[in-house]
């Protein structure tokens, strides 16, 4: 392996793909993971930044890169302890924001690219927010919720030193909820003295969170999708539709597309994929996982094999799991016309391109689950001004913000002759470097 470290240097290694920037020295070339998806896809943005390219090498760099230990007394009498990261990729355009992943894959690589396409969502629906990502390398399910909590207020004091109201706002990922938010706001409270509602998002509404916020991600999906399948003429009340993760986002996503009046055909989640060609039973599915925790043993489906999810016969494809999903293996069989990425980095570059190719519309993250981030800032700001607006208002604000970002990127792909996710970019792209242009070098 052989790795740039001198300034200007070009990273390249034999089997990994070439890179158009020196990598820091704490990056290896051949394993860049998301990380690396992500660097792929500012360079293919630099082209169309103009002037503002001349900043672009600060999209390649986290600011802030904080990796914490976790230790923690367990249920049995011995100390463990846990990886935790998190990382401030930009902010400047505002605090950083972005969500904590529990998960027991969870690496610097993929912390650094969450919190990058955070500074990319978040300017491309103009929320006064940089870019931020945290985690644990843990399986939270093996632990008891005593160990969780545990878990979860030592990272909180640890990471405590970056984050807070004005400088970073976490809020839930996969496997974090209003739960871990309400600790993670308490434990911050105590070492700071005062309560701090305005320092997490995604807390239950009890505690300062947002009428709404729990669906937004999934309402967002759904906003946008409707959006281009208006585009496209795609009818979303005749459509099957497929749903990789059925969790917040996924199921979310699931409820709004069926009562809107599409088949939920299929849907994959960490214990297994179910099928039913006249169409799911959203609610009943939803109550199922809710009591057993997967879409598996759902007694009104068949169970098909992992594989086969993808050359399901639909119209719309929803990842709404995990990163790198959809490959150079997977994306030549999928049949959907439309894939909209509820997930953060579902699609692999070389995937978009074989996507693009077979004229599949991809709705990119960075715009298609944007709405969480956005009542987060509503929640946010009704934490500063302690004023809560009702769940008509949040939900048609967000509503709106959504169509005329989506507008706004749907346009520029036009005008550019780029793919969506290209066209997010570079919106996303100009907005932060004009404001690092303005803002100037400190000192
Ligand atoms: P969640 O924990 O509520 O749900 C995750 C889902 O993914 C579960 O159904 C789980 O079973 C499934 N899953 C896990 N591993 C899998 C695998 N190997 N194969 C298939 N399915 C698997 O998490 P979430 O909040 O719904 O987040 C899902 C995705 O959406 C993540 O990429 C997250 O970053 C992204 N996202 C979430 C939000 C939000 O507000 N929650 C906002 C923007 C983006």
């Amino acid at each position: 392996m052989s790795q740039a470290s001198s300034p200007g240097a070009t990273a390249t290694t034999v089997g990994a793909p070439a890179l158009l920037h020196p990598l820091p020295s704490y990056l290896q070339a051949d394993k860049l993971g998301p990380w690396g998806n992500y660097l792929q896809q500012v360079d293919r943005v630099i082209p169309h930044l103009g002037s503002l390219a001349r900043w672009a090498e600060t999209l390649k760099r986290p600011k802030r890169i904080l990796i914490v230990d976790v230790p923690i007394h367990m249920d049995d009498g011995t100390v463990a302890h846990f990886e935790g990261y998190r990382v401030q990729h930009n902010v400047s355009r505002g605090p950083g924001k972005g969500g904590v992943r529990f998960h027991q894959d969870v690496t610097l690589s993929e912390v650094m690219a969450l919190s990058a396409w955070m500074s990319i969502k978040n300017a491309a629906v103009n929320v006064p927010y940089g870019g931020a990502k945290g985690g644990i390398r843990v399986d939270p399910k093996k632990l008891s919720r005593g160990e969780l909590e545990r878990m979860t207020r030592r990272y909180t004091s640890e990471i405590g030193i970056i984050i807070g109201p004005n400088k970073d706002i976490p809020a839930p990922d996969v496997n974090t909820n209003e739960q871990i938010m309400a600790w993670m706001m308490d434990t911050y409270s105590m070492n700071t003295g005062s309560t701090a509602t305005g320092v997490v998002t995604g807390k239950p509404v009890d505690l300062g969170g947002s009428l709404g916020r729990r669906e937004a991600t999934g309402r967002g999906v759904f906003t946008v999708g409707a959006e281009a399948a208006r585009h496209i003429d795609l009818d979303i009340a005749t459509a099957r539709v497929a749903v990789q993760g059925f969790g917040n986002v996924g199921g979310v996503a699931g409820k709004l597309f069926a009562e809107a009046g599409a088949r939920i055909v299929a849907v994959q989640d960490h214990g297994g994929t179910i099928y039913r060609e006249a169409g799911l039973d959203v609610p009943s599915l939803l109550k199922h996982v809710a009591e057993t925790g997967s879409v598996a043993g759902f007694a009104q489906a068949e169970k098909i094999d992992d594989d086969k999810f993808w050359e399901v016969d639909c119209e719309i494809l929803i990842p709404a799991a995990l990163e790198q999903q959809i490959t150079r293996d997977n994306a030549g069989r999928i049949k959907a016309r439309m894939i909209i990425e509820g997930a953060n980095g579902p699609t692999t570059p070389e995937a978009d391109d074989i996507l693009q190719e077979r004229n599949v519309l991809v709705l990119p993250d960075v715009i298609a689950n944007a709405g969480g981030v956005t009542v987060s800032y509503f929640e946010w700001v009704q934490d500063f001004s302690s004023f809560f607006w009702d769940e008509a208002e949040i939900n048609a604000r967000l509503v709106r913000i959504m169509k005329e970002a989506f507008a706004g990127v749907w346009q520029v792909a036009q005008d550019h002759k780029v793919s969506l996710r290209t066209a997010t970019f570079i919106v996303a792209c100009k907005r932060i470097l004009h404001t690092r242009e303005l803002r100037g070098l400190y000192p």
